[in-house]
């Protein structure tokens, strides 16, 4: 097995962790309700897509409040 013959001193580990950072999503604003969403994605805000609706948000609302709803039941009884 191939064996390094020098350790790795810190600074070398730094230099080349220095690109480990974590970069921005790059978020860009839903054209109809001006949230900030994801590109070429659906609105997670109002469920559009390019003008058209393809997520009904308010139904996946009442279905989380829902499930909340539910748990809370669970851990109270
Ligand atoms: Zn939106």
């Amino acid at each position: 097995m191939a064996v390094p013959k020098k350790r790795t001193p810190s600074s070398k580990k730094g230099m080349r962790r220095s690109h480990h950072g974590r970069k921005s999503m790059g978020l860009s604003l839903c054209p109809s309700c001006k949230s900030p969403a994801l590109s070429h994605k659906a609105c997670p805000t109002c469920g559009t897509y390019r003008g058209r609706t393809v997520i009904a948000v308010t139904k996946k609302a009442e279905k989380m409040e829902e499930k909340r709803k539910d748990k809370a039941r669970k851990t109270g009884a």
